[in-house]
């Protein structure tokens, strides 16, 4: 079992330092390879994901990457901005379904903007497609606008556009994900006014037909976001396109408290994936020692249970984390009275002291 460890940048080494070592007290066989990734590989090789970095990957069964990212690169060219390596990694390995799990643990409820009644139990799955839509779609670009009433004004464009072949895949495995879960899938369009998304609808019926003991649900993305705020707990597994799925995602993270708790992975045909927390590199607290850990500690459980095949230690992680939380500990992030506050570095030990 191959893991290529990338720490990135910002709180990324301090996080994920602690995944190892949560990792490395399984008593589980790894060989993991540490590389520089983000800002961090753009200082030393010149390039936010230079070819050492991009090969281990590739060689890996999978990915524990950090965050990358920090202000200070705000003014780079685009290509050599570090958020530019997630793409190429997601590129290169062809990454195309994206997991982020929204879980209320029970000792978190209060953390949550939402009323208790409405995220006490919640456990909901998006995925989302990760390698098309408008994110990628050629031909985009600035010009002069060719016609209408604003001929000859600077316009700027970007391309929506899915092939069937690509939400098949995505379709088949968000009913495989929902098979296992409460058998419910959402599909979240806007077939109402875009084609690509009528497309994206009709096709994602047609699968339907192989998995008749899913129930399907077709939902507006508007209508989406609204639901996920008045009733989240109607949700089981929500499935969509990269740039709705990318703003759902964000706001389902926060129906849980603190984006420091939310995991995610990434996945390929060959189940190869990379995992990493849902939240950036969050440079103001960067160094501070006190960015909560368990995103990545959670995220490490996703890598043993979809790409390593170790389901068991999967389980031991995540209950040693609820474990750790029902003892009180708390990060700043999600910490309220009457619970111990600790750091980054604590928090990981006691994940680790409670795998025993
Ligand atoms: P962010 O997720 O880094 O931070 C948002 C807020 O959440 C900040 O207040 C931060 O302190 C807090 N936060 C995030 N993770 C936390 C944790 N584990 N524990 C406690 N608090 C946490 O988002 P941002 O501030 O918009 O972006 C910062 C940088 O990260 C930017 O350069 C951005 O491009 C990059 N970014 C990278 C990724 C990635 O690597 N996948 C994702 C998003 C943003």
């Amino acid at each position: 079992m191959k893991i290529a460890v990338l720490p990135g940048d910002g709180i990324g080494t301090e996080i994920v330092a602690e995944a190892v070592k949560v990792l490395q007290a399984l008593g589980l066989k790894f060989e993991m390879e540490h590389a520089l990734v983000g800002g961090a590989a753009y200082e030393a090789h010149g390039h936010p994901l230079p070819e050492s970095t991009l090969n281990l990957a590739k060689q890996a069964d999978a990915i524990l990457f950090g965050a990358v990212g920090d202000w200070k690169y705000d003014k780079l060219e685009r290509a050599l901005r570090p958020e530019q390596a997630i793409l190429g990694l997601r590129k290169n390995l062809g990454l195309f379904a994206n997991f982020r799990p929204a879980i209320c643990y029970e000792q978190l409820v209060g953390a949550s903007s939402l009323k208790p009644e409405l995220v006490s139990g919640l456990d909901i799955l998006i995925i989302r497609e990760l390698t098309g839509d408008i994110y990628f779609g050629q031909p985009r670009g600035r010009r002069s606008s060719p016609d209408g009433s604003f001929a000859g004004a600077d316009e700027a464009f970007d391309t929506m556009r899915y092939t069937r072949p690509e939400i098949e895949r995505i379709a088949h495995v968000a009913f495989q994900a929902a098979r296992k879960r409460g058998k419910k899938l959402t599909s979240v369009d806007k077939a109402n006014v875009l084609e690509t998304f009528q497309f994206w609808k009709d096709i994602v019926i047609e699968v339907h037909a192989q998995y008749p003991d899913v129930e399907l649900q077709h939902m507006y993305v508007d209508n989406a976001a609204m639901q996920l705020v008045k009733a989240p707990k109607s949700f089981d597994v929500i499935v969509t396109g990269n740039m709705f799925g990318d703003i759902l995602s964000d706001e389902a993270s926060m129906l849980t408290g603190s984006i420091g708790m939310l995991p995610s992975a990434s996945l390929n045909s060959a189940n190869q994936g990379l995992y990493e927390p849902s939240h950036g590199s969050a440079p103001d607290i960067a160094g501070k020692g006190v960015a909560n850990p368990l995103a990545t500690i959670l995220s490490a459980a996703m890598m043993l249970r979809f790409s390593l095949n170790q389901p068991e230690a999967a389980d031991r992680i995540e209950a040693a984390v609820k474990k750790v939380l029902t003892q009180g500990l708390r990060t700043p992030d999600i910490y309220s009275e009457g619970t111990t506050r600790v750091g980054t570095r604590e928090m990981g030990e006691a994940v680790v002291k409670a795998l025993a």
